[in-house]
C-alpha cells in the first residue's frame, strides 16, 4: 500500500508550526543575521514548543516522534528562518546518536537539557587538516587511569561558540584508521578547552568556529559508544540528517519560491504582470517541480529509516542533490525580483548565503556522489 498522507499527528504538528513561523520567526529572520548574536529568544520559544526533543526518547523527556515528523518540522521552521532549523538539526544528530550509545547516566544528565533547549551540544567531527576523509582525524584521546585526556584541534564546529559541551571525536587507535576513532562528550568549561569564531557568509548567528583541546582531562564514563567504535555510529546518524539538511534547504526555497510568484504576479513590465511572460513564469514552474521532487525523495529517505530499511544511498542524494536544487532555485528568485532581490531589503540574498553552507556541511556533493556510486557499482569497483 502506498500512502502519501500524514497522519493526524504529522497534520496537527504542521498546522501548528505554520502558525507559529508565521508570527513568531519570519518577521526577525533578517533582522538575527545582521545582529549576529546567538538568538536566544527564538531559541527559547523553540524549546517551548518541543522541537529540540522531537527525537529524544520518552525517559529522557523528549517526544520519540517519528523520523517523518521529524523532516516536516524543520522544513516549516526553514520557512521562517533557516537558521533556527540548526536547533533541530543539532538535537536530533546528538539525541540519536546519544540515545543509541552513550551510557544511561550520561544520557541522563544531558538529553532533558538539550530537550528542553537548556543545553546545546556541539559535533565536533572535522579538523583543520581533514573533512571529507573524516577517517584522518589526528585529534588523541589517551587513557589516564578513569580519565581520557584529548589533545588537538577541531574547525567548522557549528554553533561552537553558543554551546555548552560538544562530541568531540578523537583518535584512541593510532593505526586502526576508520575503527580507532572514539566520542567523547567534553563539557566547554573543562580546563583545557578554547574556542574561537569563525567570521562566516551565512548563518551568521549560528556561530561556527574551531575548538582547541589542550590536555583536557573528561572521564572514561562520558565515552559515547564503544572505545574505537565511533566512526560507524557517526556515519549512520549522518544518514538520518541529511534528510532533514535536504527539507530545511526546501523549506527555506519554498518560501522563497512562493514570494516570487506573489512579487511577479503584481510586478508590471510592458503593460502587462511579468508573470505573463514566460520567461518569469516557466523557471518558477520548473521551480516548483523540483523543490517538490525534492521534498519527496527527503521524505521518502526518512519514511525509510522509520521502518528501518536500508536509506544511505537516498540520504546522500538528499544532502548531494538537494541543497544544490535549493541555492539554484533562490538564485533564479533573486533575479525575478529585479534590483530589489538584491538589496537586503527583502530575505532572498541572506537565504542564498545561508542556504550555500548546506552544500558543503555534512558531506559535499561530491562526497555523496561516492557514497551513491558505491551503492550502484559495489564499494570495491569505486
Ligand atoms: C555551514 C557549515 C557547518 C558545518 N558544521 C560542522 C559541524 O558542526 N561539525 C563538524 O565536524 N564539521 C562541520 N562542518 C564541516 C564540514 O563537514 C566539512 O567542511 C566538509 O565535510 C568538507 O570538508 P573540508 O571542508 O575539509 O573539505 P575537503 O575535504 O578539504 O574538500 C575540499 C574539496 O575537495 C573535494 N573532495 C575531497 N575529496 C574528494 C574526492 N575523493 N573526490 C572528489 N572530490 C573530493 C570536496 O568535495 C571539496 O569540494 C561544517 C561546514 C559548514 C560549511
Amino acid at each position: 500500500m502506498l500512502d502519501f498522507s500524514y497522519t493526524d499527528d504529522q497534520a496537527s504538528i504542521a498546522a501548528a508550526l505554520d502558525g507559529f513561523v508565521a508570527s513568531a520567526l519570519l518577521s526577525g529572520y533578517m533582522a538575527r543575521d545582521r545582529d549576529g548574536a546567538f538568538p536566544e529568544d527564538a531559541w527559547r520559544q523553540m524549546a517551548g514548543m518541543g522541537l529540540f526533543g522531537l527525537r529524544i526518547p520518552r525517559e529522557y523527556d523528549g517526544q520519540e516522534l517519528d523520523c517523518v515528523t521529524a523532516g516536516i518540522a524543520i522544513e516549516a521552521v526553514a520557512r521562517g528562518d533557516f537558521n533556527l532549523c540548526y536547533g533541530i538539526l543539532n538535537s536530533a544528530f546528538v539525541g540519536d546518536l546519544m540515545a543509541r550509545n552513550a551510557s544511561e547516566p550520561l544520557c541522563r544528565e544531558w538529553l532533558p537539557r538539550l530537550a528542553a533547549g537548556d543545553a546545546r551540544i556541539s559535533v565536533c567531527l572535522t579538523e583543520p587538516h581533514c573533512g571529507s576523509d573524516a577517517a584522518s582525524i589526528r585529534t588523541r584521546a589517551e587513557r589516564d587511569g578513569d580519565d581520557f585526556i584529548l589533545n588537538g584541534e577541531k574547525a567548522s564546529v557549528t554553533l561552537v561558540m553558543a554551546a555548552d559541551a560538544g562530541i568531540v571525536f578523537a583518535r584512541t587507535d593510532p593505526d586502526a584508521g576508520s575503527r580507532g576513532v572514539s566520542a567523547f562528550l567534553v563539557p566547554f568549561d573543562t580546563p583545557g578547552v578554547t574556542r574561537h569564531p569563525y567570521a562566516d557568509m551565512g548563518s551568521k548567528c549560528i556561530l561556527r568556529g574551531s575548538l582547541f583541546l589542550d590536555n583536557v582531562r573528561v572521564p572514561a564514563a562520558n565515552l559515547v559508544g564503544t572505545l574505537n567504535g565511533a566512526f560507524g555510529s557517526a556515519m549512520q546518524t549522518f544518514e538520518y540528517t541529511r534528510a532533514l539538511i535536504g527539507l530545511m534547504c526546501v523549506g527555506a526555497a519554498m518560501q522563497t519560491l512562493e514570494e516570487t510568484i506573489a512579487y511577479t504576479r503584481e510586478r508590471t513590465a510592458f503593460g502587462q504582470p511579468v508573470s505573463r511572460n514566460q520567461g518569469v513564469s516557466f523557471p518558477v514552474a520548473e521551480a516548483w517541480s523540483r523543490l517538490e521532487m525534492a521534498r519527496w525523495h527527503c521524505l521518502r529517505t526518512l519514511w525509510l529509516r522509520d521502518q528501518n530499511r536500508p536509506h544511505n544511498a537516498e540520504a546522500a542524494v538528499c544532502k548531494g542533490m538537494v541543497p544544490e536544487i535549493c541555492v539554484d532555485v533562490i538564485r533564479d528568485c533573486l533575479v525575478l525580483h529585479g534590483h530589489y532581490g538584491y538589496t537586503q531589503d527583502l530575505p532572498i540574498e541572506q537565504r542564498l548565503r545561508d542556504v550555500c553552507g548546506q552544500l558543503i556541511a555534512d558531506g559535499t556533493p561530491q562526497i555523496q556522489k561516492i557514497i551513491i556510486a558505491r551503492h550502484l557499482y559495489g564499494r570495491e569497483n569505486v
